[in-house]
């Protein structure tokens, strides 16, 4: 089996180091950066399966990061832990509105680090970038062929509404903001407005019928895809009618 990946975006030297020995000792092959700009770039040519990725970094800070890491196709199922430095810096974080998986406040320890790296590399072992076929709650998403199934049944979809579902369901459990959203539908209208989202949504949620309400609302941040195992809530005000 070969070795998973992490890349490691930090611009401290000694976090670097300590960071890089112990995940080595783990058994993961590591790679560096130490700003933004070569952390995108090291990032398409290493193909890690997860990023280290501190939040204030020399030339692009790891938000901007983290957004065209989910932004790009090739890169937006790698899994992103953050590091931040202030705790204040959370609150940008929190909701993981920003893309992120999971962060952790510097300074930290970094055994608990590694067992929260190896927990988010397990429950996301089938949900490669590389994944094709997307099978949950009864609904089927084929990316290659652009197929979309709820209960088997072929469902009729727009590429928006298509790369929607597609970028919900792959990462379930998730919330999404509605920026976030509008970069992975871009490509046919990129000067889609925020709005828009919610209509696509709307019309997605209808196509998919009874099944339409694992598409949820999340108040202040956008929308998310339900996780597999989480059961079905009962109605709330925040969750649109699936019709
Ligand atoms: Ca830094």
């Amino acid at each position: 089996m070969s070795k998973q990946k992490i890349l490691i975006i930090e611009d401290e030297r000694a976090l670097q180091e300590v960071l890089s020995y112990n995940l080595e000792r783990e058994g993961f092959e590591v790679a560096l950066a130490s700003d933004g700009q070569d952390g995108l770039r090291r990032l398409r040519s290493f193909e890690p399966d997860l990023v280290l990725l501190d939040l204030m970094l020399p030339v692009i800070d790891g938000l901007e990061v983290c957004r065209q890491l989910r932004a790009d196709t090739k890169t937006q199922g790698i899994r992103v832990i953050m590091l931040t430095a202030r705790s204040e810096e959370v609150d940008e974080i929190v909701g993981f509105n920003m893309g992120a998986d999971d962060y952790v406040t510097k300074p930290f320890k970094v055994k608990p680090l590694i067992h929260r790296i190896k927990a988010l590399l397990r429950r996301t072992g089938t949900d490669r970038q590389n994944r094709d076929v997307i099978s949950i709650h009864g609904i089927e998403i084929d990316r290659v062929n652009h197929t979309a199934k709820a209960r088997g049944q072929l469902l009729d979809l727009t590429p928006t509404e298509f790369r929607l579902l597609w970028a919900l369901s792959r990462s379930a459990g998730r919330p999404f903001g509605r920026n976030e959203l509008m970069d992975h539908c871009r490509g046919e209208d990129a000067n889609a407005l925020e709005r828009t989202i919610d209509v696509h949504v709307r019309s997605l949620r209808q196509k998919l019928r009874d099944l339409g309400d694992v598409i949820e609302t999340v108040r202040g941040v956008g929308y998310r895809f339900r996780a597999e195992n989480e059961p079905t809530p009962a109605v709330t005000e925040s969750n649109e009618p699936a019709e």
